[in-house]
């Protein structure tokens, strides 16, 4: 019975990395009818917050990863937030330094870097000092005040792993010394939380970022001194996800721009797809094919079909991704999914009016094959609904100055004329003034037309765009435009 989790600490907007390890670990557990675990890091209260916990819980809604065990649904392994477990930790600890597993350490790091000189040793991090202190020792120590940290013995061996996507993997006991586990203050740290819960929590296997590859040979350590005192049952299996990687070839980082998911909500990308090009950062479903949906993805997915080589994060391709979701939504669908950003950039009222629910849904027509995001959609429409266009002053400076402007003149009197306002009556009076009357190319005579209705070169159809505004708007930005 396969059993996954999604651990974020919740500090914050969610880093499309961690989105993809979501994502990774549903497609995993739908794959395999198993059972993904939602549990919040948060036991470092100085970190997180009710906001961070609150946009964890919205992003994964919006993205539509749904899980089985977690905040909110319950399940027989909670609570779900680590905040609520010290009691658990506590108790773990006491149990892991009765067994030996686990040893207080008094020294600074003053002192072991000291030792470190003193001794010419190369090796990093803790040399082991405290591992077998007396209690007389440690009452001396206690004596002089000294606080302690508690830390995990490493086995003197290699740990060794196949991880589902690396294969095997080897870290020497020299490279991973003995490892706090608990503050000086008491506070337990990630490195005992994390690996406890899993335990305690029957998590089967791990795929998280190839970020945190060096925290697992401790963590395997952990496991195996934690099944040796009754709980769990070893270490899971890992895979580690290939490094994302962001500008300049260096890794995406929190601080990057581009990183967050909420830029991604904000500018109207779909979860779908959003989710499809974070499948492909590692992983594919066919050599010939991009586009696919969660539920494809969920049936076809194979953890040791990923590739372990950095992956880059392509803004491009995510655009082109999520454009060709947005063609997949049906006219309706995408009408909807327009409705919040237009009122939420204040084009149109909540609920709209019937004259801006019918603009919505014909203009939903026109731009649905031309968008790659509901921003995109929101922003070519928006002509529609406002008194006066945004005018784009180059697309002005190109198109209504000198010729432009006779043009526009030319199209006003033609339309001003025109009893019949609809798509064909508008093109064939337009045609007729400035091809067959101005002895003009088609490409040369509506540019300016279109950006005097909509403020831009590049709309929605024009003649349509035309009879979605109306005779008076149209006709009345045809007399007023910018020269
Ligand atoms: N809370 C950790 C993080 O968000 C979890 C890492 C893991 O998957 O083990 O980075």
């Amino acid at each position: 019975q396969v059993r996954v989790r999604f651990p974020p600490s919740p500090t914050g907007n969610l880093h499309v990395g961690n989105v993809r390890s979501a994502l990774f670990n549903w497609a995993f557990a739908r794959h395999h009818g198993g059972t993904l675990v939602l549990r919040i890091e948060d036991t470092d209260l100085a970190r997180n917050t009710p906001e961070g916990y609150a946009s964890v819980m919205d992003a994964l809604a919006w993205l539509g990863i749904d899980y089985d065990e977690g905040p909110g649904v319950g399940g027989p392994s909670g609570p779900y937030l680590q905040s609520e477990r010290f009691d658990t930790y506590r108790d773990v600890v006491a149990r892991l330094r009765e067994s030996g597993a686990a040893y207080d350490c008094y020294c600074t790091n003053e002192e072991v870097e000291a030792r470190r000189k003193a001794s010419g040793s190369k090796v990093q991090g803790y040399d082991g000092h405290c591992r077998a202190l007396t209690d007389q020792h440690r009452a001396a120590l206690e004596a002089e005040g000294r606080s302690h940290v508690v830390r995990v013995r490493m086995p003197d061996r290699p740990i060794v792993f196949d991880d589902l996507v690396r294969g095997e993997v080897t870290f020497l006991p020299e490279h991973v010394p003995d490892f706090a586990i608990v503050r000086a203050n008491g506070d337990p740290l990630y490195t005992l939380v994390n690996p406890v819960d899993d335990a305690l929590m029957g998590i089967t296997h791990v795929l998280r970022g190839e970020d945190l590859l060096s925290s697992t040979p401790r963590q395997v350590a952990l496991y195996e001194a934690l099944e040796a005192i009754g709980i769990g049952t070893g270490a899971p299996r890992f895979g580690h996800l290939p490094i994302v990687m962001g500008e300049g070839n260096k890794r995406l980082s929190k601080r990057d721009a581009g990183s967050g998911l909420a830029e991604y909500v904000e500018r109207g990308f779909l979860p779908a797809g959003l989710l499809n090009y974070l499948a492909l950062l590692g992983w594919g479903i066919a050599e010939d094919r991009d586009v696919f949906t969660m539920a494809e993805m969920a049936e076809a997915f194979d953890i040791r079909r990923v590739n372990p080589n950095p992956a880059r994060f392509d803004l491009k391709k995510l655009e082109a991704i999520n454009a060709a979701h947005m063609r997949l939504l049906s006219v309706q669908e995408l009408e909807e999914r327009l409705l919040p950003f237009l009122v939420e950039a204040d084009l149109v009222a909540d609920p709209p009016t019937p004259e801006e629910q019918l603009k919505l849904t014909e203009g939903s027509v026109l731009v649905h094959e031309r968008v790659g995001t509901l921003g995109e959609g929101a922003d070519m429409l928006a002509f529609l609904f406002l008194d006066e266009p945004v005018y784009d002053e180059a697309d002005v400076a190109k198109l209504l100055s000198g010729d432009g402007g006779r043009i526009v003149e030319a199209s006003h009197d033609a339309l001003a004329a025109l009893d019949d306002w609809t798509t064909p009556a508008i093109e064939e009076a337009l045609r007729a003034a400035l091809i067959d009357g101005l002895g003009l190319k088609p490409r040369v005579a509506f540019g300016p037309v279109r950006v005097a209705v909509t403020g831009r070169r590049v709309s929605p159809p024009l003649f349509e765009s035309l009879e979605l505004l109306g005779r008076e708007a149209s006709l009345a930005r045809l007399a007023g435009a910018p020269r």
